[in-house]
């Protein structure tokens, strides 16, 4: 397959991309993408954004509990 008949929506990538897309939607992404490098440069495009993102937001200081409470919920 070189030659995708149709594309993912760029929302869809969107939350592809950020991990936040149900599993069936994620599904027919990751069965597209192979055989579509116009969705598969959206995709890596807007992972390079969602990681510039996280670099810039302020890290937050934690709770001096943060760690136990993490445990309690596994
Ligand atoms: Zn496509």
């Amino acid at each position: 397959m070189t030659h995708a008949a149709y594309h993912i929506t760029e929302e869809t990538l969107l939350s592809y991309a950020a991990g936040m897309l149900a599993e069936a939607p994620a599904v027919a992404v990751a069965a597209h993408l192979p055989g579509c490098a116009r969705c598969r440069s959206a995709v890596a495009a807007l992972e390079i954004v969602g990681g510039t993102l996280l670099d810039e937001i302020a890290p937050a200081p934690m709770s001096s509990n943060a760690l136990s409470l993490v445990l309690a919920r596994l």
